[in-house]
């Protein structure tokens, strides 16, 4: 394993030359494991009701925003109208409301997602293996859980109540997971968060101790970088678009297998970029706000995050085209399983 030194050396080495060869090597391994493929997802918010308090996201209890949460014909609405642009592969997302999203709220919108998508994925509160395998027989085959910092001290600073406060459930959330099936495990950190480098090293510790134990799941990372939001309580560090290429280059020299995600809230010219160094899934005509694709209006919406890539699905697959990528739209089809 890289050591802490290590990855600050090159966090902090400042020569154009370094970047370059790092760059080449991630470029060259990526091509290697992943061909010029680039998988396409969306992702559709159900619910914005939360009962934790982060506080670096938009949708924290404490925040007087508008709260929705979608009845399954409003989600059917708003599957519809992803399923149209030509995406297969959908990441349902709620704020962390065990109570507002129960696990038959989740079961319900994983079986309506079943009726379009191929690939189905949660981005929601953390749960014990045997709702994994209920979701998993709903029709989900993938968990997105970020530890957003490893950072014990600065974990229990910004998450300030709720469920999200328990460090050690949240940690072991992909063990749970994997036991209960998954097939697709995505991790990631916050960037701008904490101490980058230590927590990297963090993010790399859990990815090996995963493949080891779980070498079935196929995993994949992404880094969302922290932006300033109007009721941000602490101040953060700024990661550069540099910093962000080495990073998810260094991931992919050491992870070779590893699949990197990178959404919209990244500029249309750094993904560009970014798609010849190591990306190898992106998200492409997303919206961030609940009923954000079909029941509200502009004016109505409430972001979790702002949208720097507004590009349209037909753009990034044309894009992708242009410059010789394939973009996947279905790399997977569930088989009725009646064990
Ligand atoms: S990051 Fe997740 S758990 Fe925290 S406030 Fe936002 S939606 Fe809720």
């Amino acid at each position: 394993m890289i050591s802490l030194q290590k990855i600050k050396d090159i966090l902090n080495d400042s020569r154009s030359e370094s970047l370059e060869e790092l760059a080449q090597e991630a470029a060259r391994i990526t091509r290697q494991y992943f061909g010029r493929a680039i998988v396409l997802y969306a992702p559709v918010y159900l619910s914005n009701f939360c009962s934790s308090h982060c506080t670096y996201c938009g949708f924290h209890s404490h925040n007087k925003i508008q709260r929705i949460k979608l009845t399954p014909e409003q989600y059917r609405k708003e599957m519809q109208v992803i399923y149209k642009q030509g995406i297969r592969n959908l990441l349902m997302l709620t704020g962390e409301s065990y109570q507002h999203t129960p696990m038959e709220y989740l079961k319900e919108a994983a079986r309506i997602a079943s009726e379009y998508f191929q690939g189905i994925s949660l981005e929601v509160h953390p749960m014990r293996i045997q709702e994994y395998k209920e979701l998993f027989f709903a029709g989900v085959d993938g968990i997105t859980i970020y530890q957003e910092t490893y950072d014990r001290t600065r974990y229990a600073q910004v998450h300030l109540s709720g469920h999200k406060k328990d460090y050690d459930f949240r940690r072991k959330t992909s063990v749970r997971a994997a036991e209960g099936g998954m097939r697709q495990i995505s991790l990631g950190i916050l960037l701008g968060l904490s101490n980058i480098a230590e927590d990297l090293l963090e993010l790399y510790t859990h990815l090996r101790e995963m493949e080891k134990n779980y070498p079935g799941v196929e995993y994949s990372v992404s880094f969302p970088r922290l932006r300033t939001i109007k009721t941000q309580e602490f101040a953060h560090c700024d990661v550069d678009d540099i910093a962000l290429t080495k990073i998810i280059a260094l991931t992919r020299v050491l992870f070779p297998r590893v699949g990197i995600n990178l959404s919209t809230r990244e500029t249309p010219e750094l993904r560009d970029h970014l798609l010849e160094i190591a990306v190898t899934r992106m998200s492409a005509g997303s919206n961030t706000s609940v009923g954000g694709y079909a029941l509200l209006s502009e004016q109505e919406q409430d972001p979790q995050f702002d949208i720097k890539d507004e590009r349209s699905v037909a753009e990034i697959i044309a894009l992708l085209k242009s410059k010789d990528f394939d973009p996947v739209f279905t790399d997977w089809r569930r088989i009725e399983n009646t064990a």
